[in-house]
């Protein structure tokens, strides 16, 4: 059995800050060596902000929590150094089949169309990604990039000032305080940051509850997400089947509501369900089980005064479409370039009240998302039911109720149509990559695009001259020229039928906007737009 989470990765050591005799400052501390810290933390040493990240723990998660990890993050992650060992370990799939009783309703294929560098999803258990991303940090250090990572550093009080945070920490050598220009909340669902705060968080709880059972067997089912209803061996709920690496296998079964725990989680209660689904001849070895119910909600802003929050601590959703490190890995990526810009003194600290915009913007959609595929997979009235079960019936035969099925919604990407921050736009150019979407991924002579992109502002010219070292207000903006038949998959995702475009890209990969023809005025006032100062 895998013991990763045993082994102390960030032990206690003791810091200088602790003997300092006034409070040390630090530009950006981050609450939490979860997924979402972590990434926050590579993200801005990456960009040379200087960053602390305290745990109260000093190991990686313990047990499999997140698996799915889709293409969006994978690229984000790709960006921040951890996405190739994820995606060589990770057991990738597209495939996933819905099954109503006995009978396949339907499959389907997450990617059809190539020329993307990353697989559609991967499953692989939270603490390796955790693992690599704590590797990743290590590697920064050795770099000399300015990161670092406290264990067994737990926080116990915030407070907050006009112009920085005061924090006070307690470690196996008793507490100590720090102060930090900017605090970045990343200490998970149950936050004490937000209680600290005396903030909301508000949203649905649902009356439901599953047990979740990795197990280590070898079976020859194919890499496919497998999601039942109304199973023979789970009448009236739901289960799924998803295969991870080392041979795990992660089986969720849907429990109701009204259950006796303790009795759920005794193993001889356990281990006749899972012969049940997978057979009375099945040889497994359990890695961890835990029976969870869930929440959707979020803070009302992302941004009180000089604290950011990120993840869970912001924002949860359930299970079902793997949005939760996905989404909050979405987070770190539209936080860390605005505060290195804010924290560089060249935009005013209102762009990061666009941090909290958009992402309350995306935590919504994936709240709304998350919400529907709950209500469909666990009807909450007889009429809803019924429909439910028609549905289902009728996908079989029928394509045209397929997309009515709902076993959870996989995680994409947000557009942040709206944002304050998004430039022009033109018909011209096909919708899916208007202002505020994300890039899409296709190859280029080069290598991939978004290999290419990233980390700054970058003009993107497609078949298109354009002036190289533009910039204003001390930001530069880097261009990438590309010829309009670099590949099919390029011209078909960024021209449509245009001879050529010119797009404005964010650092986090976002489009902030774009054009059918160069003209550096209208580029530099997007640029402005983009970064909260408004144009001229
Ligand atoms: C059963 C299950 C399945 C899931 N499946 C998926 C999935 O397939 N895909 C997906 O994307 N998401 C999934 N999730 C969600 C995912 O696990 C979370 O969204 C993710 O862990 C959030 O990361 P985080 O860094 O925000 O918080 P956490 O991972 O909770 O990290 C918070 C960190 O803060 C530390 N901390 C807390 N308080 C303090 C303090 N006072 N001082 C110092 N440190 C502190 C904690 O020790 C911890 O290390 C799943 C979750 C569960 C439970």
């Amino acid at each position: 059995m895998n013991k990763i989470f045993e082994i102390p990765m960030y032990a206690y050591e003791r810091s200088k800050d602790q003997d300092a005799i006034t409070p040390v400052r630090h530009p950006v501390v981050v609450i939490g060596a979860g997924p979402i810290g972590l990434g926050v933390a590579i993200d801005l040493a990456q960009h040379d902000v200087p960053v602390v990240v305290l745990d109260d723990n000093d190991k990686v998660s313990f047990g499999s929590r997140a698996i799915c990890f889709a293409k969006r993050p994978l690229e984000i992650l790709d960006r921040l150094g951890c996405g190739a060992p994820m995606v060589e370990k990770g057991v990738k799939w597209n495939v996933g089949k819905v099954f109503n009783d006995e009978d396949e309703t339907y499959r389907f294929d997450l990617l059809e169309e190539g020329g993307h560098k990353n697989p559609a999803f991967i499953n692989l258990q939270q603490y390796y990604l955790e693992e690599y991303m704590v590797n990743r940090l290590r590697g920064l250090q050795a770099e000399g990039k300015p990161i670092e990572l406290r264990g067994m550093n737990k926080v116990d009080a915030v407070g907050q000032h006009d112009d920085h945070v005061t924090l006070e920490v307690t470690t196996p050598d008793g507490p100590y305080v720090i102060e930090a220009d900017w605090l970045i909340a990343c200490d998970g669902a149950n936050s004490a940051t937000r209680r600290m705060l005396g903030l909301d968080f508000e949203g649905r709880v649902f009356e439901d509850n599953f047990l979740i059972a990795d197990v280590i067997m070898e079976a020859d089912f194919p890499t496919e997400r497998w999601f039942w209803f109304n199973p023979p061996f789970n009448r009236g709920q739901s289960a799924l089947l998803h295969k991870q690496p080392d041979n795990v296998w992660r089986i969720d079964l849907q429990l109701g509501w009204d259950i006796d725990r303790e009795r759920e989680m005794k193993h001889e209660n356990i281990i006749p369900r899972l012969h049940a689904m997978l057979g009375d001849d099945a040889k497994f070895e359990l890695e961890w089980v835990s029976i969870y119910t869930f929440q959707c909600r979020r803070m009302e802003a992302f941004r009180a005064g000089r604290t950011l929050f990120a993840g869970d601590a912001a924002h949860q959703v359930s299970p079902f479409g793997a949005r939760g490190a996905n989404s909050g890995l979405q987070d770190t990526d539209n936080l860390a370039w605005k505060l290195k810009l804010v924290l560089d003194g060249k935009v005013p600290d209102a762009l990061m009240d666009t941090y909290s915009v958009e992402r309350v913007y995306g935590a919504d959609e994936n709240i709304m998302n998350s919400t529907r595929s709950t209500d469909f997979i666990t009807p909450k009235s007889e009429i809803s039911r019924t429909f439910r079960d028609a549905v289902l019936s009728l996908a079989k035969r029928h394509e045209f109720a397929r997309p009515l099925v709902n076993s959870g919604r996989l995680s994409v990407p947000c557009t942040y149509d709206g944002s304050s921050l998004n430039g022009p736009d033109t018909p011209e150019l096909p919708s899916a990559l208007r202002p505020g979407s994300v890039a899409a991924d296709a190859p280029t002579k080069g290598g991939w695009l978004l290999d290419r992109l990233g980390d700054s502002f970058q003009l993107l010219a497609i078949g298109l001259d354009a002036e190289t070292g533009l910039g204003a207000c001390g930001i530069e903006i880097e261009t990438i020229a590309l010829a309009a038949d670099e590949s099919p998959e390029l011209a078909a995702r960024y021209l449509g039928g245009a001879k050529g475009a010119i797009y404005l890209m964010r650092p986090d990969q976002h489009v902030a906007a774009r054009w059918t023809s160069y003209d550096k005025t209208a580029i530099l006032d997007a640029l402005k737009t983009a970064t909260a100062q408004g144009k001229n």
